[in-house]
C-alpha cells in the first residue's frame, strides 16, 4: 500500500521485538488487546513524571494543566469519531462500562414491559448481558437477530423483527469472532424509522477503519482504548447530544455534581455528570497519544493494508489440511477464527505459543457466535497494522507442522 509501511509501525512498538520461547514474538492476539507504541508509553510515563495532578477542582497550576490535558483528550476523541462536540464524549473504563452506562441510565428510564431490544447473535457478551440485566429489571425483551451461514446479520429477519415495540437496536461495528462488519448505517436508518435508538459497539472497529458517528447516525458509540494501541482502563462513549442531555447519572460521587445538600442535590451538565470520582487521567493522555499515532499513518491506508494482509492470510491458511474458518462474510476485518479437524483449540494455541506465536483459544466472550457454527471453542488469529506477511507465513508453517505431528 503506497505510503504505508508496517515496518515503520513495528519500529515504534517495543514489545514486538521480544522473544517468546526462544522465537521472535508473533502477536496475533490483537482482538484481545493491541500492543503499545513507545509514544503511548512515554505519554503515560510523562504525565506522571511531569504533570500529575487531579483535575477540575484544584486551584493551582498543575490542576489546570492536568484538566487541560484531560479535556484535550475529550476533544481528540470527538474529532476521531466525527462527533459534533467534545461534550458528547464520556470517558469510561472501556466498551463494557460504556454499554453498562447506557443500559443503566438510558435503559432504565426508557425501557418498559413489552419493549424490544434487538441484539444480533454475533454480539460480544458485553453487548448481550447488560441488556439481559436491564430487560429483567424493566420487563423489556431481548430479541436475538439471527445470522446467515456466512456470519453476516440476516437483514430480512432484522427488518421483520423491527416494530413499534423496538426501543433499541445494539450491534457491533465489527465482530470479534467472525470479523463481520454489518451495514451499520443502513441498519441504523431502518431502526430510526421505528423511533428506536441505536447503540454501536466499536471495540473491534476503530483500530481498523475510519469511523464517523454522525455519518452512521448512531445514537451511542463505544470503544476501548486498549484495542486501539492505547492504555487499558480507558475508553469512550459517544452519545448524541440531545439523548445525553436527557440521561440521568448512573454513579454518584464527586466531580459529577453542581451542588449537594441533604435537602437537594443537583448534577453537573453532561458529560461531567457521568464521570463520578477521579477518572483515569493518565489513561486519557495515553489514549489521545494512541489516536494520534494511528492517525499519523492515514486511516484509509491502514484499512487498505489490513485488507490486503487479511486476503493474503485467508489464502495462505487454505494450505493447512482440516482448517476451517468461521465467518466468511464479504465485509470483514482481519479476524480469523478457525478450527482444525481433530485438534482441541487450546492445544492449537499451546502449540503455536511454543513457536512464539500468540493466538487466543476459547469462546472469545461470544458463545452464541460459536454456537451458530455448532462449536464451543475455536482458535483466533487477529491482525493489526503492525503484522506482516512473514508473520502470517510463520503461523501457517507452524500449523502445517502441527498437522504433520503424531
Ligand atoms: N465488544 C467487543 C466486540 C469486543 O471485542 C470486546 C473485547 N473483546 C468488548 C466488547 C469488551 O471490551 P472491554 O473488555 O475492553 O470492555
Amino acid at each position: 500500500v503506497p505510503g504505508f509501511s508496517p515496518e515503520a509501525a513495528r519500529r515504534d512498538v517495543p514489545i514486538l521485538h521480544r522473544t517468546v520461547n526462544g522465537r521472535p514474538l508473533v502477536w496475533l492476539d490483537n482482538g484481545a488487546t493491541t500492543q503499545k507504541p513507545r509514544q503511548v508509553i512515554e505519554a503515560l510515563a510523562g504525565f506522571y513524571a511531569t504533570a500529575n495532578s487531579n483535575i477540575h477542582r484544584g486551584a493551582h497550576t498543575m490542576a489546570r494543566e492536568a484538566t487541560e490535558m484531560y479535556e484535550a483528550g475529550r476533544a481528540g476523541v470527538a474529532q476521531f469519531l466525527g462527533a459534533p462536540s467534545p461534550e458528547s464524549i464520556v470517558f469510561v473504563r472501556g466498551t463494557t462500562e460504556g454499554i453498562n452506562l447506557v443500559a443503566q441510565s438510558w435503559g432504565r428510564d426508557n425501557l418498559g414491559p413489552g419493549d424490544d431490544i434487538l441484539v444480533p447473535v454475533l454480539e460480544h457478551h458485553a453487548n448481550i448481558v447488560p441488556w439481559q440485566q436491564v430487560a429483567k429489571e424493566t420487563r423489556a425483551r431481548v430479541v436475538p437477530v439471527p445470522l446467515r451461514p456466512d456470519g453476516s446479520i440476516d437483514q430480512d429477519a432484522y427488518a421483520d423483527l423491527l416494530s413499534m415495540r423496538t426501543q433499541l437496536v445494539v450491534l457491533s461495528h465489527a465482530s470479534n469472532v467472525l470479523g463481520t462488519v454489518p451495514p451499520v448505517k443502513e441498519m441504523a436508518a431502518l431502526a430510526h424509522r421505528y423511533g428506536a435508538k441505536v447503540l454501536v459497539d466499536g471495540a473491534q472497529a476503530v483500530a481498523h477503519f475510519p469511523v464517523d458517528v454522525q455519518d452512521l447516525d448512531a445514537d451511542f458509540y463505544v470503544f476501548s482504548g486498549h484495542k486501539i494501541y492505547g492504555p487499558t482502563g480507558i475508553g469512550a462513549l459517544y452519545a448524541r447530544p440531545e439523548v445525553l442531555e436527557e440521561m440521568a447519572p448512573w454513579q454518584g460521587g464527586g466531580n459529577m455534581i453542581e451542588s449537594v445538600s441533604f435537602e437537594r442535590t443537583t448534577f453537573a451538565p453532561a458529560p461531567h455528570r457521568f464521570e463520578a470520582g477521579t477518572g483515569h487521567i493518565s489513561g486519557v493522555v495515553g489514549l489521545l497519544s494512541a489516536l494520534q499515532w494511528l492517525s499519523s499513518f492515514g486511516r484509509s491506508a491502514v484499512a487498505q493494508y489490513e485488507t490486503q494482509l487479511m486476503t493474503y492470510a485467508q489464502q495462505a491458511l487454505t494450505a493447512v489440511p482440516g482448517l476451517e474458518v468461521l465467518g466468511t462474510a464479504a465485509e470483514r476485518i482481519g479476524v480469523l477464527t478457525f478450527t482444525l479437524a481433530g485438534r482441541d483449540p487450546a492445544d492449537i494455541a499451546g502449540w503455536l505459543d511454543r513457536d512464539g506465536i500468540a493466538v487466543r483459544a476459547g469462546h472469545h466472550c461470544a458463545q452464541p457466535s460459536l454456537a451458530h457454527y455448532g462449536v464451543q471453542a475455536a482458535a483466533r488469529a487477529s491482525l493489526a497494522l503492525y503484522n506482516t506477511g512473514e508473520e502470517v507465513d510463520r503461523l501457517v508453517e507452524s500449523l502445517l507442522r502441527l498437522q504433520k505431528s503424531d
